[in-house]
C-alpha cells in the first residue's frame, strides 16, 4: 500500500491518565495500516497520498463497544415499551423472520452509518455472523463479531462455537468472540462450556450480564447467585469477557470483578437505560475503581434508534455525573479516553486501536470543528464531548484505508444500501407469523 500522510492537522492526544490534548500543526504519516510518524508539520514532506487536514482535528476511530448491527431494520418499531414488553411483544418475535439476506442487508447499512459517523469499528453481537462480517468486509470498518446464542436452540451452542472459530480465521479486520446471549438465557452448563473453549483457544466471551437490577435480584431468587457470582462459577470471568451494561452490578460484585479486572470489560450504552426506564446506568466510578474497563456502545438501533457513538459518548457524561450527584466527576478528558482508551480495550485491541499513536493502526476519523453550533470553540475538547454531531466527520481511515471521503463512503453505494434496507424492513416487523426466538423471564 502507498504511503498516506494526513498534512496539517489538530491532533487529539489522549494519555493513559491525566487531561487529554490537542496538538496542533501535526502531519500524521501512514504506512499500509499503521500509524508511523506524528510530527510536526513540514510542507516539504511527501507522501503517495496527501489528505489536507488544514482546518480539522483528528481522532482516533469510534469504536462502538456493544451493539447488534442489523436491528437497524428494526428502527422506531418498537417503543415507548417497557423491557419485558419491548423483548416479548416486539424484539424476539419479529427475530423469528431473520434470514441471512435480510441480516446482510441491514448490517450494510449499519457500517455505513457508523462509518459515516466516524466509527471505525464495532463490536457485535447477532444471528448470521458470517453474514454481519460480509458487510463489515466489503465497507472497510472493523468488526468483533459474537455470533448469538440461546440454550433453547437447538444444538445452537455448538454451532455458535464453530461460527465463531470461522469468524476469527477470516479477515484481518475481522476479530471473534464467543456469544452466550446472557444469564437468564443460557443455562450454566452452557455457560461452561463457552468458558472451556474460551480458555483453550483463546477467545474471549460477549455477553449481557446484570443487565438491570431486577434481573440481579432474580437471578439471587433463582439460583442463589448474582449474574456476576454464576459467571465466576462458570468460568466465564477467568477465561475473559465483555459484560453489555452491568446496570445490576451490585457492590459485592465490585470485589470479584477486581479479581479478574485484566481481563474483564464493560459496555455501557445509557441511551437505552434511559429510554426502557430501567432503573439504573452503568456503575462505571465503582468498576474503574475496581480496574474494570468500560466503553461505551450504542447496543442495537431497535432501542438505541442510532448506530451514533458521539450521542452515547454524551449520554456517558451526563448519566455519570447525575448518577454520581457530581458535576465534577466524568471531565470531559475522563469521557474522551473512556470513549477510546475504553472501548478499546473492551474490543479486546488495547495496543493496536483507540489512540493516534505510533504503531497503532491507522483508525482515524477527520472532524470539522467550524459549523455554528461548534463556534467560538473555546475547547475543542468539550466540542467533542458535548457539542459535534456525526455529520461533522469528513474523513474517515481504517487500517490505512481512506473508507469516507469528504462525507461519502468510498466502499460502498449507499443510495442502493439504503434501498436495499428500505425493500426489506417491513418484512423484518411484520409479526404474522407468530412466535418467538425467546421469552424473556429472568
Ligand atoms: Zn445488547
Amino acid at each position: 500500500m502507498p504511503r498516506l500522510m494526513i498534512r496539517n492537522v489538530s491532533v487529539l492526544v489522549v494519555p493513559e491518565q491525566g487531561e487529554c490534548r490537542v496538538d496542533d500543526a501535526q502531519d500524521v504519516h501512514v504506512q499500509d495500516d499503521l500509524i508511523v510518524a506524528i510530527t510536526p508539520t513540514d510542507p516539504s514532506d511527501q507522501a503517495d497520498e496527501v489528505i489536507d487536514g488544514t482546518g480539522l482535528l483528528a481522532m482516533p476511530g469510534l469504536v462502538n463497544s456493544h451493539t447488534h448491527s442489523p436491528m437497524v431494520m428494526m428502527r422506531g418499531a418498537a417503543e415507548d415499551l417497557a423491557i419485558e414488553d419491548w423483548f416479548n411483544q416486539r424484539i424476539w418475535p419479529m427475530e423469528v423472520n431473520l434470514t441471512p439476506e435480510r441480516v446482510r442487508v441491514g448490517a450494510r447499512l449499519a457500517c455505513a452509518e457508523m462509518l459515516l459517523g466516524g466509527v471505525t469499528m464495532f463490536v457485535d453481537h447477532y444471528f448470521h455472523a458470517d453474514q454481519i462480517a460480509a458487510a463489515a468486509i466489503e465497507s472497510g470498518i472493523r468488526a468483533d463479531l459474537a455470533p448469538t446464542f440461546f440454550s433453547s436452540m437447538e444444538k445452537g451452542t455448538e454451532a455458535a462455537l464453530d461460527a465463531t472459530r470461522a469468524l476469527a480465521r477470516l479477515h484481518p479486520r475481522i476479530t471473534a468472540c464467543l456469544g452466550p446471549h446472557a444469564t437468564y438465557t443460557v443455562n450454566e452448563d452452557d455457560l461452561r462450556r463457552a468458558a472451556e473453549v474460551a480458555r483453550d483457544e483463546g477467545f474471549r466471551i460477549h455477553l449481557h450480564a446484570a443487565e438491570t437490577d431486577d434481573q440481579t435480584q432474580a437471578s439471587l431468587d433463582k439460583y442463589g447467585a448474582t449474574p456476576i457470582q454464576v459467571l465466576e462459577r462458570t468460568g466465564v470471568l477467568d477465561a475473559g469477557v465483555l459484560i453489555a451494561h452491568g446496570c445490576g452490578i451490585r457492590v459485592t460484585d465490585l470485589a470479584i470483578l477486581e479479581r479478574y479486572a485484566d481481563r474483564t470489560a464493560v459496555a455501557s450504552c445509557p441511551k437505552v437505560y434511559l429510554k426502557l426506564a430501567m432503573g439504573e446506568v452503568t456503575p462505571i466510578k465503582g468498576l474503574q475503581a475496581a480496574g474494570v474497563s468500560v466503553g461505551v456502545g450504542t447496543d442495537g438501533a431497535a432501542v438505541h434508534n442510532t448506530l451514533d457513538v458521539w450521542e452515547a459518548i454524551r449520554m456517558v457524561a451526563l448519566t455519570q455525573k447525575q448518577r454520581e450527584n457530581d458535576a465534577e466527576w466524568m471531565t470531559i478528558s475522563d469521557t474522551l479516553r473512556l470513549a477510546t482508551r475504553g472501548s478499546a480495550a473492551a474490543a479486546g485491541l488495547t495496543g493496536k486501536v483507540g489512540v493516534l499513536e505510533v504503531g497503532h493502526q491507522a483508525d482515524v476519523a477527520l472532524v470539522d470543528l467550524s459549523g455554528p453550533h461548534n463556534q467560538p470553540l473555546h475547547d475543542p475538547r468539550a466540542a467533542l464531548v458535548y457539542s459535534v454531531r456525526a455529520s461533522d466527520v469528513v474523513t474517515v481511515l481504517v487500517a490505512g484505508q481512506i473508507v469516507v471521503r469528504d462525507r461519502r463512503l468510498t466502499t460502498m453505494d449507499l443510495d442502493e444500501v439504503v434501498a436495499d434496507a428500505r425493500s426489506l424492513a417491513h418484512t423484518l416487523v411484520d409479526l404474522s407469523a407468530g412466535g418467538a426466538v425467546q421469552h424473556y423471564d429472568p
